[in-house]
């Protein structure tokens, strides 16, 4: 359970849910269409992510406040195919839908849920948001660090504060979301990647989640124009199968061969320790397997060395190195107005001569409370 102070700290920083994600059912509850979970939430009580709660006829939503904040080169989230090189503001509220036992971000996004986690929030607005992005250079601001369908109502106001300043946005999600909440964000959100976790829904249902929601918000994403990139973090024992790669990578060509599907290693972490780390050998064979089911990006990451060709962008026609890269640096950006110099192919993604440039990785002083 979240302490008692910190539940009433998040209580205090609310404003009332966006009417097209609350559906009033005829029993008095109210529904939530912000994740796939959609809860009934009765009077007085709070849905699965324990940030969304009914009190006094209104769905209350988080507002006005990050529980983490960095500047990030963009291909740390990642993105490959959107303004590389460039940095990303990135920020992050609390809480999750999912309870995953190898989080990351674990310190917010189970910090409602877990009192080892022990992320609390910082009151700051949308219009300083903006500021710190546009202070650092950054030309993206990202909702990441905990689920940003669970928070899309704050997501939506720091995000119409930025595209008024011509910065781009993007969601780093779980993709565990609904048409309506989809419906909802789309005008606002030019990036999303979505966390392809498993292709077998019993693992899906131990995380706390449902494989259908997250393979119908990765079609509904594309369907929608937004720019999508797909991940597989690649765990031994839990998703590295060959036949459970290669129905992810089908399912990701499926929509669209030319989503960047990137395969990255797993490292021990949170909760699950009882394994190692992915071996360079697997993320590899996963590459092969996803190219092999058709798609033309495919990225190796979160290993220091021997991934080769896979961490670089080439050119699906005359196979032209075009991005080279090194972790989330850019070594050299061949692309010519988005198209390889050598053959003219156009490559999909969001470029931006203007904008793409020297990637700085650089902490952002939060201001002072
Ligand atoms: S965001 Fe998801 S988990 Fe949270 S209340 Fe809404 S439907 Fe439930």
């Amino acid at each position: 359970m979240a302490s008692s102070s910190l539940a009433d700290a998040l209580a205090r920083r609310t404003a009332a849910a966006a009417p097209e994600l609350t559906e009033q059912l005829p029993d008095g509850r109210l529904r939530c269409h912000a994740c796939g979970h959609r809860c009934p939430i009765p009077e007085g009580r709070e849905g699965v992510c324990r940030v969304r709660f009914h009190r006094n006829g209104t769905l209350s939503v988080p507002r006005g406040y990050v529980g983490a904040l960095q500047c990030d080169p963009i291909e740390k989230k990642p993105f490959f195919h959107a303004l590389p090189g460039s940095d990303a503001l990135s920020f992050g509220m609390l809480g999750c839908d999912l309870h995953c036992a190898y989080c990351q971000n674990w310190f917010t996004s189970q910090s409602i849920r877990d009192p080892e986690a022990v992320g609390s929030p910082r009151d700051v607005t949308a219009e300083e948001l903006v500021g710190m992005a546009e202070r650092s250079g950054a030309p993206t601001i990202v909702s990441t660090y905990n689920e940003p369908l669970i928070t899309s109502e704050w997501a939506v106001e720091v995000f119409r504060a930025a595209k008024a300043r011509g910065l781009r946005t993007a969601y780093v999600s779980n993709g565990n979301g609904t048409p309506r909440v989809l419906d909802y964000i789309r005008p606002w959100v030019d990036f999303y990647k979505v966390d392809l976790k498993s292709m077998d829904d019993r693992h899906y249902r131990q995380l706390g989640g449902v494989l259908q929601n997250v393979l119908d918000t990765i079609a509904g994403i594309h369907a929608r124009g937004i720019w999508l990139e797909v991940l597989t973090l690649v765990i031994p024992g839990f998703n590295d199968s060959e036949e459970e790669l290669t129905r992810a990578a089908r399912f990701v060509a499926s929509v669209s061969k030319d989503i960047p599907w990137h395969v990255t290693a797993f490292h021990p972490d949170y909760k699950m320790t009882d394994r190692g780390r992915t071996p360079v050998a697997t993320l590899l064979r996963a590459c092969e397997i996803g190219t092999a089911e058709g798609l033309r990006y495919v990225y190796a990451g979160n290993i220091p060395e021997g991934l080769g060709q896979w961490e670089n962008t080439r050119c699906p026609q005359c196979a032209e190195t075009l991005i080279e890269r090194s972790g989330f640096r850019v070594l050299v950006n061949r692309l010519d107005d988005g198209a390889c110099p050598r053959c003219a192919t156009a490559i999909p993604g969001r470029w931006d001569g203007s904008v793409e440039g020297t990637t700085r990785t650089h902490g952002i002083p939060l201001p002072v409370f």
